[in-house]
């Protein structure tokens, strides 16, 4: 580095330039920062200049935890847009279309639903609808009629708004996310008597019993569902915990199962969870009566698509729903499965 150079970046760093191209390290902390940070200005014959992260890094300098410079500019500056479009969505009571969120982020429609998506879990429509349900239970808790809350909350057509309302009644754009940036799942596969599995656990408890015949799209299945989670191995006790659901999953009826659940859904699906899971083995139940036994006996198909959202096969046994006349309806880890699970239930019983 040319002289000239190491002055011109020292004039930069000290007027704390965003415009700077260049990092700095400091020898004395072993730290290197971007020359905007805001920690103290460090003295000018401690001061180290490198054109890259990489190059700091490489000679041994650790990343500032105020002014990541390990992280990309172009992260942080999408990353900013897309708040941006969030807090515009928030303040504007009638929704927005996916071509006035991108135009003013300055990014094309499809570019900015993508990356929308990645970020939140949600499409722009998605965040919209729940941020809007907020509004309306906010707006009910405050004692006001159901018409003047859906009025207030931008809806304007009666029942395509109610139809939507239903659908995100009882999320926040935030449990959405738990869908979710911050979550972390600790997953594990193998074989079990029913094939393939994938169980997958957070912090919480169990959330993820997945059954199929292909590892691979038991994976898929898995980053789909939890689009946004990050997903590690786990450790030795993480381990004989699944070693313990396996050999659950196996003979449900000689092992307790008595792990905490992690129930990822909304408070509609929960319930039709939890009147599952007090359905005994050896029984099998309508899709109307469950619907009845929740107490909306008009949700059949709500009811239906609450089943089919399930993720902890056997253990909220969805499979022990079938059809008012009997026959086996539909299967989310397949029909073939669940004839075989009804069908070791009922030997049990005998
Ligand atoms: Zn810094």
């Amino acid at each position: 580095m040319k002289k000239d150079d190491s002055e011109r970046r020292w004039a930069l760093l000290c007027q704390r330039s965003p415009e700077a191209d260049f990092f700095f390290a400091v020898i004395t902390t072993g730290i290197f920062c971007r020359p905007s940070c805001p920690s103290r200005a460090p003295r000018r014959e401690n001061v180290r200049f490198y054109d890259s992260a990489a190059d700091a890094l490489l000679a041994g300098f650790r990343p500032c935890k105020r002014c990541h410079p390990d992280r990309s500019g172009a992260r942080e500056a999408l990353e900013a847009r897309i708040a941006k479009a969030c807090a515009l969505m928030e303040e504007s009571e009638a929704p927005l279309t996916l071509h006035m969120l991108a135009e003013r982020a300055a990014m094309s429609p499809w570019h900015f639903h993508r990356q929308f998506k990645l970020m939140t879990g949600l499409t722009p429509g998605a965040w919209q609808r729940a941020l809007r349900a907020e509004r309306l239970r906010k707006a009910q808790a405050g004692g006001e009629t159901v018409t003047r809350a859906l009025h207030e909350a931008g809806y304007t057509s009666g029942g395509r708004a109610y139809r939507q309302v239903k659908r995100a009644l009882g999320m926040k754009p935030s449990q959405y996310r738990r869908g979710g940036e911050l979550l972390t799942l600790y997953f594990a596969q193998g074989t079990c008597q029913l094939g393939d599995y994938l169980i997958a656990e957070s912090a919480r408890g169990v959330c993820a019993v997945l059954l199929g015949d292909s590892p691979e799209a038991l994976f898929q299945e898995l980053t789909q569902t939890f689009s946004h989670a990050r997903l590690l191995p786990g450790d030795a006790a993480f381990g004989q915990r699944i070693c313990g659901i396996v050999r659950w999953l196996d003979n449900p009826a000689e092992h307790a199962f008595s792990l905490p659940l992690d129930l990822h859904g909304t408070v509609f699906q929960r319930e039709v969870w939890q009147a599952l899971q007090a359905i005994p083995a050896g029984e099998t139940i309508s899709y109307q009566t469950l619907a009845q036994r929740i107490g909306k006996p008009r949700a059949i198909r709500a009811v239906a698509n609450a089943c089919a959202a399930n993720t902890l096969a056997v253990i909220v046994p969805c499979h022990r729903v079938v059809r008012q006349s009997g026959a086996l309806s539909g299967y989310r880890w397949g029909s073939e499965r669940k004839r075989r699970l009804l069908q070791r239930e009922a030997a049990q019983e005998e």
